[in-house]
């Protein structure tokens, strides 16, 4: 029997016979900070109460830090406790004025006066104007003004390609390949793992898949409830399971901007497992592009965002 044909299971089997540890598989090189097998970013959008009151105390519980995307409407309703989450080492990012999900009636200089240039100042006079931030699309739509997909994206883009913005945020798409992040920060991809039920089973799925990989998780979260009212909501009994698994994992967990600091700061990134192709592969991950229309009631609506109260 050549060695080619010799099977994993009886490698298994021969290393077990004389006590010797099974034959190592291939693994991801790891690559992130203390050793850690992947990375993984909590980020939470639209500046919702549940956040204050019911993830952060356990993310605190757990020593984890998070990113938290704010909208001027809704962050002012309690900005003393948004600052204070910013002094605790969370991360606060921008996440437009108003948070409109059609842009269709936008031209692209608008969007950037109303609500990018407002927001980085609202964001700068309250938490800092030394640091550039990351960005979330809201509702993942990622086109201004009208014509093609392609064109509208692009509009998005200029209007991205700042300094103070390093990188953005969707909601779709698998794991991030720290090759694909650095080739393209403005495209950056986001599961929701409540987005169709509240369960932790999608979240596990996708951060085993990542572990794998070797690459970087972002989990986004909206509203965070004692239960589960609406899709894309998440329970306190879940949300804490999945901060488990996390914490359970051989996980860097960081705010989106610390991971891309250092995916963005290391001088070369191959792909990860080599010899892996650097491309985005089909996974059940890319079932929901970016580019489907705002959601509602499952998704984020201004109507949805304003149900806050002071
Ligand atoms: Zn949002």
């Amino acid at each position: 029997m050549t060695e080619s044909r010799i099977s994993r299971r009886s490698l298994f089997a021969a290393a077990a016979a004389l006590g010797l540890a099974p034959p190592a598989l291939a693994q991801p090189a790891r690559v992130w900070p203390n050793g850690a097998r992947a990375a993984v970013s909590l980020t939470y959008d639209d500046a919702l109460n549940s956040q204050l009151d019911n993830a952060v105390p356990e993310l605190d519980r757990l020593g984890l830090k998070a990113t938290f995307f704010l909208t001027e409407d809704n962050a002012h309703w309690r900005l003393a406790d948004w600052e204070a989450l910013a002094r605790d080492g969370h991360e606060v990012a921008n996440h437009t004025v108003t948070h409109p999900c059609a842009l269709s009636g936008y031209s692209a200089e608008r969007f950037e006066h109303s609500e990018i240039d407002r927001m980085e100042g609202y964001l700068d006079d309250h938490f800092g104007a030394d640091r550039a931030r990351t960005f979330a699309y809201p509702c993942g739509y990622l086109g201004i003004g009208r014509g093609g997909r392609h064109e509208r994206f692009a509009r998005y883009r200029r209007v991205l390609q700042r300094d103070s913005v390093v990188a953005a945020r969707t909601t779709a798409g698998g794991p991030n390949r720290p090759a694909e992040v650095v080739a393209d920060p403005l495209y950056l991809h986001g599961f929701e793992p409540t987005f169709e039920g509240d369960g932790v089973g999608p979240a596990i799925r996708y951060l085993h898949e990542t572990v794998a990989k070797g690459g970087w998780a972002i989990l986004v979260f909206h509203d965070v409830l004692p239960k589960w009212h609406a899709d894309g909501d998440a329970s306190v009994a879940t949300h804490n399971k999945i901060l488990a698994q996390i914490t359970a994992l051989d996980l860097w967990c960081a705010p989106m901007g610390q991971v891309f600091d250092y995916v963005e700061s290391r001088p070369r990134w191959s792909c990860i497992p080599p010899p892996s192709p650097c491309r985005i592969s089909a996974s059940p991950w890319s079932r929901r592009r970016s580019s489907d229309p705002p959601r509602s009631p499952s998704g984020w609506s201004p109507g949805r965002q304003r149900r806050i109260t002071p």
